[in-house]
């Protein structure tokens, strides 16, 4: 018994049959005596077709509006499930994100949550009435419908959680966090637990499974948060553990025992593009020159290498930003190219990241080397790569990443005995 929060990702709500096997996941925590608030994202495929019509209807459109489409998605399935748990005799009620309210700041299309009042939600879930919550979305300063960037009804549900002083369950199509994506490497292990830190990385490093911004919340508020199937029955005696474990992974504080394994998973992220300049005058004030232009236009650049010319009088500046940006930052830097001084510029988008991550790293030499080597021995070429703590990336070429990763997943001894 508690309070709890399910949060059931779009291939859970799907369509209104998978829907109705959602509100049989709720209906037994609701039997079981929790008092349960339900956040929801939009069914499978649902956003990309809003943000689709957005684009047809005008490339550069006004965000405001943009917010106002796409939010529409999360509406749909928390009236859907609110109808259906009152079918089967669970009194529900949809909310939206600004009858809550759920107050984010006013950055339209990438918001962040700035105030939720749980009171009505509180003082209805202690009546036994289910709170069934559009996620992705909230309200701005400007009073007008804002969302939180792609994949961002996970941080809903954690921040609705943070709020009500609840747990966090969330469903999902896969049963738990994985040594890696799962749909790649049919080797990959189920993890019963995995520390903030590590899953902070993997969702950073475009493991898609949780938003970067849930796990933050989750280890801020400190938030009991656990990775689940929807589509194991409702009814599965697996569904709660006695021991406590729990059927899918528990996200939780470093435990000793984590440590053990020097490497608990390897990510990958298509959503890069790189862009070199080429003989830029190596003198002090250059790289601002080009990183705060770029800052400025809200383009967050990850990894940075630079080449000095043998006779140290020029650069070769690489960087990697998100593909979605590339053509906005090559505008900003052809328009500086002068005042840059460089010769010429050169891009690509046919480029992945590929992460090992593992806070045993610390306390372990030789992660970075073994990953070198077996890209190596695979003929993968590096491109660039950065190292915090407890993971180590590479850039390499996006034709290889699905065998970067199950390469990577074998060496680290990550494959299923
Ligand atoms: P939802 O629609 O429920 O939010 P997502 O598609 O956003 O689901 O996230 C679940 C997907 O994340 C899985 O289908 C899986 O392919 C992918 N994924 C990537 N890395 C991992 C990982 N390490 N463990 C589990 N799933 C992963
Ligand atoms: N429906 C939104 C998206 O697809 C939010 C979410 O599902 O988390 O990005
Ligand atoms: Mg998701």
């Amino acid at each position: 018994m508690g309070r709890l929060v399910m949060k059931f990702g779009g291939t859970s709500v799907a369509n209104v049959d998978r829907i109705r096997n959602v509100a049989r996941h709720v209906e037994r925590e609701v039997k079981a005596g929790n008092q349960v608030a339900v956040v929801v994202s939009a069914m499978a495929g649902t956003t990309n077709q809003l943000v689709e019509w957005c684009k047809q209807a005008a490339p550069m459109h006004d965000a405001r509006e943009y917010d106002a489409v796409v939010a529409t998605g999360e509406q749909i399935t928390a009236g859907l499930l609110a109808i259906v748990l009152q079918e089967i005799g669970i009194p529900a009620r949809s909310w939206s994100g600004w009858q809550i309210p759920i107050e984010t700041d006013g950055v339209h299309s990438a918001a962040r949550m700035t105030n939720i009042n749980g009171a009505e939600i509180l003082k209805r879930m202690e009546q036994g009435q289910v709170a069934v919550i559009a996620g992705f979305q909230g309200i701005g300063p400007d009073k007008r419908i804002t969302t939180l960037g792609r994949g961002g009804s996970d941080t809903s549900a954690v921040a609705v959680a943070a709020a009500l002083k609840a747990s966090c369950d969330i469903y999902t199509d896969v049963d738990g966090v994985y040594t890696a994506d799962p749909r790649i490497v049919t080797g990959a292990r189920k993890l019963d637990k995995i520390s903030y830190e590590e899953m902070l990385e993997q969702a950073s490093l475009g493991a898609k499974v949780l938003h970067l911004r849930s796990v933050e919340l989750a280890m801020v508020y400190n938030v009991p948060l656990q990775v689940r199937s929807s589509f194991e029955a409702p009814d599965s005696p697996n569904q709660n553990k006695p021991d406590g474990t729990g059927p899918g992974t528990i996200v939780c504080q470093e435990e000793k025992s984590m440590e053990q394994h020097v490497v608990s998973g390897i990510a990958y992220s298509r959503d890069e593009a790189k862009i070199s300049l080429r003989k830029v005058k190596d003198k002090p004030g250059v790289s601002a020159g080009v990183f705060g232009p770029l800052a400025e236009a809200d383009i967050s650049v990850d990894m940075i290498v630079q080449n000095v010319s043998a006779d140290g009088a020029v650069a070769d500046i690489t960087f990697t930003l998100p593909r979605k940006d590339l053509r906005k930052a090559i505008d900003v830097l052809e328009k500086l190219k002068d005042q840059i001084g460089f010769q010429d510029i050169t891009h690509s988008a046919d480029v992945a990241k590929v992460s090992v991550v593992g806070i045993g790293m610390r306390s372990h030499a030789g992660v970075a080397s073994k990953m070198f080597k077996s890209l190596a021995d695979k003929g993968i070429n590096i491109q660039a790569i950065t190292t915090s703590e407890i993971k180590v990336s590479v850039l390499i070429d996006e034709a290889y990443t699905e065998l970067a990763v199950r390469a990577l997943h074998t060496a680290y001894g990550l494959d299923k005995a």
